[in-house]
């Protein structure tokens, strides 16, 4: 089965995921752009039970205006965002695709969300792209 490694920048936090991702999405809200520091965030997800994690972690848990929790979890050292979980899909596990090695494993996100944030000089152009604002 297709293995997709993610990691921090200094490497010791890694997440494995197994098979191909079941959602792919990119989001604009503001949380995202400053979690990222980017314009918007391109992030996969896996079911829980298909990732798993090695090395240290620290966690910050946000509540979004719905009330619902995502749990970020970084490396210690470095900073970065390895791997999230909740809000809307607690099943899953959200990795950043610019978290991965390879971060070029799929043609296109099949959803664009928070569109009402998305900047103007911004255009995803795969007609397939399911939109909502
Ligand atoms: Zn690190
Ligand atoms: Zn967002």
């Amino acid at each position: 089965m297709t293995e997709h490694t993610a990691s921090c920048r200094c490497g010791q936090l890694r997440a494995v995921a197994k098979g191909d991702p079941t959602r792919v999405s990119v989001c604009h809200c503001l949380a995202c752009q400053k979690r990222t520091g980017s314009a918007f965030s391109t992030q996969a997800r896996w079911p829980a039970e298909c990732v798993e994690v090695e090395g240290v972690s620290s966690r910050w848990t946000r509540t979004a205006d719905s009330g619902q929790t995502t749990t970020y979890h970084f490396c210690p050292e470095c900073g970065s965002t390895v791997y999230y979980g909740g809000g809307n899909y607690p099943e899953l596990i959200a990795i950043p695709l610019g978290a991965l090695d390879d971060p070029y494993i799929v043609d296109s996100p099949d959803y664009s969300v928070w569109e009402r944030r998305k900047h103007d000089w911004l255009e995803l152009t795969d007609p397939d792209i399911e939109h909502s604002d």
